[in-house]
């Protein structure tokens, strides 16, 4: 009997069932780069919010222009001076011209404006060899925002564009999904602090620093506990007293098959549920709550763990953020080399994708203890559960990796 694994789909599902959007708080533009908005942002005024100049030059009326040319030059009085930032404007006679900076409300009464470039520059009179345009050179009130438009989305990523708009429309703050607080252990009792020294039979920790990264780069808050040793009550203690106010627990390590499975140890009960998910690397999974926080344990070959962060953690992070776009965007790109799968699992490759190819080239092979290669890859592609070889030239799914 092949035994039964969960689809990596229906895992993921479970793991985003976890976790529910973070309340939302009012926080300065400055402090909002990465969040998402917690509500709809509707635009108090018009955008521009008045008639401007687009360029540094001369207000004028159109119709005292239309004589004008090379051969016949029309001069006109400048009878004001309207810098960026003025708010008296006087209104703009016929027969005359305002010499008007970018950004400057037009004066009642023109329709144009003359670049400088155009014209002799003069400031007491002004010296025009081309026929104005109607409505050249000006940024008509509300051409870019009308007033009552929604501008941003909730659930929008707030992103340099975003929070610019949001700032152009007035607001020294907005409404975000504060930022979900992330709780990191990593579990074995081979492992040491990187710096210190190694014994025979150690290694580095090196998943939390990655995992706490990782989560970072999601748009979360992260608190890395580092690491225990494979002991079930030290893993106990160690949690009791950095579990409030997080709203979820990632683990590493101590889930498999073998024994001192330390995390499996500790929390097997009927609030977490260990499962062994279709997909290489990362087949043993395990997700629920731990004394009421909900919980995710990824396994601990360091390219297990940050595979199962992006497959499953990452979008339920993501909307637990309030995000509304919660996957990494996918892309289609042609393998230049074939690749083997194990069938009836969904494989996820790492490979160097080449944008100006739209090619993709794999690094490293199956291994899930592979970091280095991990490190010099910068994207992940599938291959399909039923697929289990893939041709030079085929095309593959992939996600870009930070
Ligand atoms: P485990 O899932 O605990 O059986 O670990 C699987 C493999 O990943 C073993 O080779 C561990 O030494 C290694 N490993 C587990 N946790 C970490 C970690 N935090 N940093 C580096 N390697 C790890
Ligand atoms: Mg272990």
């Amino acid at each position: 009997m092949p035994e039964q694994l969960r689809s990596v789909d229906e895992h993921r599902a479970v793991v985003a069932r976890l976790l529910s959007p973070t309340p939302t708080a009012l926080v300065p533009l400055a402090d909002a780069l990465g969040a998402a908005l917690g509500e709809d942002l509707l635009s108090p005024l018009d955008l521009p919010p008045f008639d401007n100049s687009a360029m540094d030059g001369y207000a004028v009326r159109a119709a005292d222009l239309v004589t004008a040319g090379p051969e016949q030059p029309v001069r006109l009085p400048v009878t004001a001076d309207i810098p960026a930032g003025r708010s008296d404007i006087p209104e703009l006679e016929p027969g005359t011209a305002h010499r008007i900076m970018t950004g400057a409300p037009l004066p009642p009464g023109a329709d144009s404006v003359v670049p400088v470039e155009l014209t002799d520059a003069g400031t007491a009179e002004v010296t025009f060899t081309a026929p104005a345009t109607v409505a050249a050179h000006i940024r008509t009130r509300g051409d870019d925002v009308h007033q009552g438009d929604r501008v941003l989305r909730h659930g929008d990523s707030l992103s340099p564009s975003r929070l610019g708009l949001a700032a152009a429309v007035g607001q020294a703050e907005l409404r975000v999904h504060r930022r979900p607080r992330v709780l990191i252990l990593s579990t074995g009792s081979e492992l040491r602090e990187p710096g210190a020294e190694l014994l025979p039979g150690q290694i580095y920790e090196s998943n939390s620093v990655m995992l706490a990264a990782a989560v970072r780069e999601a748009g979360c808050e992260a608190e890395v506990l580092r690491f225990v040793p494979d002991d079930v009550d030290r893993l106990h203690a160690a949690l009791a007293e950095h579990l409030t106010d997080k709203d979820l627990l990632l683990t590493s390590g101590g889930i498999s098959a073998g024994a001192y499975e330390v995390v499996k140890d500790a929390l097997t009960g009927p609030d977490v549920e260990f499962a062994k998910v279709a997909m290489q690397p990362g087949m043993p999974q395990g997700c629920g709550h731990y004394r009421g926080v909900p919980v995710v344990t990824l396994p601990g070959n360091p390219v297990s763990a940050l595979v199962s962060f992006e497959v499953f953690v990452r979008p339920a992070l993501r909307a637990c953020a309030g995000h509304r776009t919660t996957r990494r965007p996918s892309l289609l790109a042609a393998l230049t080399e074939p690749v083997t799968s194990r069938p009836g699992r969904r494989q996820f490759l790492r490979g160097m994708y080449s944008p100006g190819t739209a090619t993709v080239t794999p690094v490293g092979g199956h291994g899930s203890h592979l970091l280095g290669k991990l490190a010099a890859a910068n994207c992940l592609f599938t291959v399909p559960e039923e697929t289990t070889a893939l041709h030079l030239g085929e095309q593959v799914e992939l996600f870009l990796l930070p």
